[in-house]
């Protein structure tokens, strides 16, 4: 077998918001497809990054008073920590935001103003000249023209969901100073895609499934529209070169995370990125989602076609996730994030569910949570895993743990075991990981026919040495199983691989036969999953639990003096689009200098930090403010996040002025600043270090 050279991404997830486990329906498949390339020996390389740019990360990071640099290093950190825990294992996870990626731009958008593929027309922009900018549309808050509610941003209204440009918004305002914006006409730089026309039309159908090509084929009708690429300083992203003031839209450089996180995995591993992606050995294939296949299948190719980059073998396009036949909704407890499925349940359980739906097709797929753990239950641990449960303990109990021969009946199945391998295969290439398990259950399916047909439990009474024959032939079928599921559960087959003392399993081990060796002690490969594991974590997920995403995302809040309040009793409504939940915080009425400088923020010092009888949220903190006081009291709902000995001798952010607050358990002399994450996660607010004790904070 000739060893292939597969280069392999998954969409590049926004760092504005949490892993749910409608993303993993990607990141999942190309894991299992990756992991099935590297059992079969191919140099299979697994790229991604954080997609970081845009003005959504921009207001959301000014809305929690930190940089956007700090933002997407924190997603960063918690999107690693999510894949990780997921078992999804890229060879480089990276950023957006990178020099590789700023240069490998660059050189796209050169080619394409080279070639005269590039114009610019001007555009009609809200600009405030106060602040000196033109708005982005998030920038702009006024009263729907539409419906006529009030508070609404420049793209779109909350109450009706009306769309419409930022001008046509009623008494708009500026949401930096709450002036009135004037229209001004802005440049903006756009990509001919007509001029593509040929080379797309004969690319589209040749690098996509049918049902994608024909979908996109139907806007060859008529002329290709140009491509709007430049966005307005402020923007966070990558300045056009050549047109200062303009920033490439977050669509051009996202897909070209894909090359430089590549180019940074070949960097870091001494390989020529040339060698990789530009070689016609190399194969390169996207998984994407069907909602974002305007930008992979014509813009995308287009642009590597002008700068002389080769474009991907195939895109594969996968559908939507429906839990409960429906979609993800935050009300009913079906948004569930990545953290909080792991709160309740292991990673396996979902990994297993979605390769049954997986076929590879755009179908969407639909998570039916009654079915999830009764399927889970009745073939992974009553089906798959009872092979190994029963056989391995019944050896041990009864024949010192020794492997014999087959038996003749049990060759035969194993023979018919090994004989899938090329059937299971294919329907990995094929991402038909539905079909690899068909396979793997019909194949237990036989096996626990043939193991109950046996009764080794009665026959080891008689027969010992026949007994051990069935017990041999069950471990090689399960083992042969676990083979053909490592690409799916790896955290299993590593148990697997334990038990029978192996080394880690490439493809061509479901050749070998276990036979004349001891077995390891068993371990629990995979447990039965409680209706109440599955109906926790949807409880969890529901507006107003801990783990509650939308409403108080990130907000910089007080922790002090509010946590006898029922959680989440200030959260907004629940809103649909991570992208709309992350600016909630922005819903405040404006305030200007002088309203904000009533607030006394000041840096202080934390001199003892203890735990407070009969109150489990709270710590009671002694504050240095360096004013020749004696230290503060101030409680703070911190303690569930919080080892007390960890905050003695840091410095936070005070409200010094804050009127006393007598609790049950003492008087609060102050309030100290911290921010909440999507998953309640509390993090206390601290100055970079220099700071000292009694700072101003302004
Ligand atoms: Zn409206
Ligand atoms: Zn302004």
């Amino acid at each position: 077998m000739t060893q292939r050279r597969i280069v392999v991404t998954s969409a590049l997830p926004y760092a504005n918001g949490d892993i749910h486990i409608g993303h993993l329906v990607e990141y999942l498949q190309t894991d299992f497809w990756v992991r099935f390339q590297k059992m079969c020996g191919h140099a299979c390389v697994y790229v991604c990054a954080d997609d970081t740019h845009g003005t959504p990360i921009m207001v959301r990071a000014r809305n929690e008073g930190i940089t956007p640099e700090a933002l997407i290093a924190r997603s960063h950190q918690q999107h690693s920590r999510d894949f990780a825990d997921f078992e999804v294992a890229f060879d480089n996870f990276d950023s957006t935001h990178c020099e590789a990626n700023r240069a490998l731009s660059n050189r796209i958008f050169q080619a394409l103003e080279q070639g005269g593929h590039v114009t610019s027309r001007l555009l009609p922009q809200l600009y405030c000249d106060h602040d000196g900018m033109f708005l982005p549309d998030r920038f702009v808050k006024g009263t729907c023209p539409k419906c006529g509610s009030t508070g609404q941003y420049g793209d779109a209204c909350d109450a009706c969901s009306a769309t419409y440009a930022a001008e046509e918004l009623v008494d708009a305002r500026c949401t930096v100073c709450g002036r009135a914006p004037v229209t001004r006409d802005s440049e903006h730089i756009f990509v001919e895609l007509e001029h593509f026309r040929d080379f797309l039309k004969a690319w589209v159908p040749a690098h996509t499934a049918r049902d994608v090509a024909n979908k996109l084929l139907e806007w060859f009708g008529e002329p290709l529209r140009g491509w709007d690429i430049s966005r307005d300083a402020p923007y966070f992203g990558f300045e056009i070169p050549g047109h200062p003031g303009k920033y490439f839209y977050v669509w051009v450089d996202a897909p070209v995370g894909y090359m430089a996180s590549l180019q940074n995995w070949c960097a870091r591993n001494g390989e020529s990125f040339d060698a990789w992606w530009q070689s016609p050995a190399t194969e390169l294939y996207h998984f994407i989602g069907k909602d974002i296949v305007r930008f992979h299948c014509l813009f995308w190719p287009a642009m590597l076609h002008s700068a002389g980059f080769r474009g991907p073998d195939q895109v594969f396009v996968h559908g939507f996730l429906t839990v409960n036949g429906e979609k993800m909704s935050k009300s009913k407890g079906t948004f569930i994030s990545a953290r909080t499925y792991l709160n309740h349940l292991s990673p396996q359980y979902l990994r297993f569910y979605y390769a049954c739906k997986l076929n590879g097709t755009t179908d969407d797929i639909d998570l039916n949570l009654e079915d999830f753990f009764g399927r889970v239950n009745s073939d992974l641990v009553g089906k798959i895993t009872n092979l190994a449960s029963r056989g391995a303990q019944m050896l041990h109990k009864n024949l010192d743990g020794w492997t014999g021969e087959l038996d003749v009946a049990g060759c035969e199945l194993f023979g018919f075991a090994q004989g899938r391998a090329d059937a299971v295969a294919a329907a990995y290439e094929a991402r038909d990981f539905c079909r690899v398990l068909v396979e793997v259950r019909e194949i237990a399916d036989r096996a626990n026919q043939y193991f109950d047909g046996r009764a080794p439990w009665a026959l080891v009474k008689t027969d010992p040495e026949a007994a051990r024959a069935v017990l041999t032939s069950t471990l090689n079928v399960f083992r042969v199983l676990a083979i053909y599921l490592k690409p799916i559960l790896p955290a299993y087959a590593v148990k697997v691989e334990k038990l029978f003392g192996e080394s880690p399993y490439v493809w061509s081990d479901v050749a070998k036969v276990f036979i004349n060796k001891p077995v390891g002690a068993y371990e629990y490969l995979a447990t039965r999953i409680e209706k109440e594991q599955v109906d926790l974590m949807v409880e969890e997920s529901k507006p107003g639990m801990k783990s509650e995403v939308s409403g108080q995302k990130a907000e910089v809040s007080s922790t002090v003096g509010q946590s006898n309040r029922p959680v989440g009793a200030s959260v907004a409504a629940p809103v649909a689009a991570p992208v709309a939940a992350s600016i909630e915080g922005a819903a405040k009425a404006l305030v200007d200098f002088d309203t904000f400088s009533k607030v006394d923020l000041r840096v202080a010092k934390i001199v003892t930090a203890e735990l407070v009888e009969g109150a489990d949220k709270l710590l009671k903190l002694m504050v240095d403010l360096a004013d020749g006081k004696p230290p503060r009291q101030v409680f703070a709902g911190i303690r569930k996040f919080y080892e007390p000995a960890t905050l003695v001798g840091r410095n936070v952010v005070l409200v010094a002025n804050m009127a006393p607050r007598k609790m049950r358990f003492g008087i609060s002399e102050g309030m100290v600043l911290a921010a909440t994450n999507a998953d309640g996660a509390i993090f206390v607010v601290a100055p970079d270090s220099g700071a000292q004790a009694g700072a101003v904070v302004k």
